[in-house]
C-alpha cells in the first residue's frame, strides 16, 4: 500500500497497515514528517485521546515512532504529481520523475502542501537562519528578546500571547486598521501593554555590521516611514496551500469544490483501491482534528486490506492477539519488572 502524505493521517495509516500485515510506503513532499503539526510544535495539546496534556513536539515524536513500528518505506522530498493505473497496479509519479507501483493508495495530503507566505523584501531569505521567523520552534530562544510580530490574524496574536510571559518587549504591526484575531486574546495583550501599530507594514530589513542578522527594520505607518531596532522578527502572513494531484481520467476520484475527496463510507473514494483520510476527505460529520485522522486511517486501511484480500477480517485483532506485538512485549515487559 502507498500512502501519499506523511502528516498525522498518513503516519497512523502506516502504523495500522503494519498491524494488518501490509507492506507500506509513505511519500511525503517535505524533507520531514508530521504535516501541519509542524506549524504548532510549541502548542500543548489537550484533545488527543489517551494523552495527558502534551507538547505538540512530543506528540509528533510519539506519532512518528509509532508509525515506524512496522518499518514502512519512507520517501521524503517527493511530491506526488499524478496517479495512473496499469492492470492491477496504480502508478504514482512524483516530481523527481520516480514511479511507485502499488495495489492500493491512501491519499493523506491534508490541507495540501502548506508553506508560510514569505516576506517579499530584498535579502529576507538570508536572515531565516538567524532572527527572521515564520513560526516558532523552541520558545525559550525568545527569552528577554524584543520581538516585532507582523500579522493581525489568529496565528500572530496567539504567538504573541505565548511569548508574552518571556519576551522583554512585543510590538505587533498589521497592514490593516482592524485586527482579525479572537477578541479575548487581543484584550490580554492590550492589558499587558503590548504595542500595536495598525496600518503599518515592513518595508526593509536592515542588517547588522557583519550582515548575519537583522539589526533594524524599516516600517511604513500610514504614510510615515521610520526605523525600529529589535532582536527578532516573526512574520505570520498566512500560508500558501497547494492541493494539486492529477489522475488519468479513468481513475479520477470525485472531489468537492474544496478539492477534498468525497467518501460514501469507510474512507473509500469513488475509485476502488483509492482511499482518502484526514483533512482531505469529506463525508457527513467528518471531524477535522487529530482524533478524526486516526479513525479515518483505521477505516481506510481496513478497506484496503479487504480490497486486496477479500477474505481478510474486517479489522485488526486487539493488541494481545498480534504476534508481532507479543514478540516485542517480552522486551517491553522486562523493563517494567
Ligand atoms: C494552527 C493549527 C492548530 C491546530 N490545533 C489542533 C489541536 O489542538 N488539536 C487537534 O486535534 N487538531 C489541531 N489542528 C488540526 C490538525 O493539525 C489537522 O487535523 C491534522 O494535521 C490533519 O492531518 P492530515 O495528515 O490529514 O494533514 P496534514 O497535517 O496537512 O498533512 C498532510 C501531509 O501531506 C503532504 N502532502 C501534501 N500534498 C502532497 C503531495 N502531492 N505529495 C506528497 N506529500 C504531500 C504535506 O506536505 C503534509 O505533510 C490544528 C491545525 C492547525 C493549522
Amino acid at each position: 500500500m502507498t500512502i501519499i502524505g506523511g502528516g498525522p493521517a498518513g503516519l497512523y495509516s502506516a502504523f495500522y497497515s503494519g498491524m494488518r500485515d501490509m507492506k507500506t510506503k509513505i511519500i511525503e513532499y517535505h524533507p520531514y514528517l508530521g504535516g501541519k503539526v509542524n506549524i504548532f510544535l510549541e502548542k500543548v495539546l489537550w484533545d488527543v485521546g489517551g494523552q495527558p496534556p502534551i507538547h505538540a513536539s512530543n506528540f509528533l515524536n510519539n506519532l512518528i515512532a509509532q508509525a515506524m513500528t512496522f518499518e514502512p518505506t519512507i520517501c521524503l522530498s517527493q511530491k506526488v504529481d499524478r496517479i495512473d493505473k496499469e492492470e492491477e497496479y496504480f502508478i504514482i509519479t512524483t516530481n523527481t520523475g520516480e514511479n511507485h507501483y502499488s495495489k492500493t493508495v491512501i491519499i493523506a495530503i491534508g490541507g495540501g502542501i502548506v508553506e508560510p507566505i514569505k516576506l517579499d523584501l530584498e535579502g529576507a531569505e538570508k536572515f531565516e537562519m538567524q532572527n527572521l521567523h515564520y513560526t516558532i520552534n523552541g520558545i525559550e530562544r525568545f527569552k528577554d528578546k524584543e520581538i516585532l510580530i507582523s500579522g493581525g490574524g489568529n496565528a500572530a496574536i496567539d504567538w504573541a500571547v505565548e511569548l508574552l510571559p518571556i519576551a522583554k518587549k512585543l510590538t505587533i504591526i498589521y497592514r490593516s486598521d482592524e485586527l482579525k484575531a479572537h477578541e479575548s486574546q487581543i484584550k490580554k495583550l492590550v492589558e499587558h501593554g503590548v504595542e500595536f501599530k495598525l496600518n503599518t507594514e515592513l518595508t526593509k530589513l536592515i542588517s547588522n555590521e557583519d550582515k548575519t542578522a537583522i539589526a533594524r527594520v524599516r516600517l511604513k505607518e500610514n504614510d510615515v516611514e521610520y526605523e525600529m531596532a529589535m532582536d527578532d522578527v516573526l512574520v505570520c502572513h498566512g500560508y500558501n496551500r497547494e492541493v494539486s494531484l492529477d489522475f488519468c481520467e479513468s481513475i479520477a476520484p470525485v472531489r468537492n469544490e474544496y478539492k477534498q475527496f468525497n467518501s460514501e463510507g469507510q474512507c473509500k473514494t469513488s475509485i476502488p483501491g483509492i482511499y482518502a483520510v484526514g483533512d482531505i476527505v469529506a463525508y457527513e460529520d467528518k471531524v477535522y482534528l487529530l482524533v478524526g485522522t486516526f479513525n479515518d486511517a483505521v477505516l481506510a486501511v481496513n478497506s484496503a486490506k479487504k480490497f486486496i484480500e477479500p477474505d481478510a477480517t474486517s479489522y485488526a485483532m486487539v493488541s494481545s492477539h498480534n504476534d508481532k506485538f507479543n514478540e516485542r512485549n517480552r522486551v517491553i515487559l522486562a523493563c517494567y519488572s
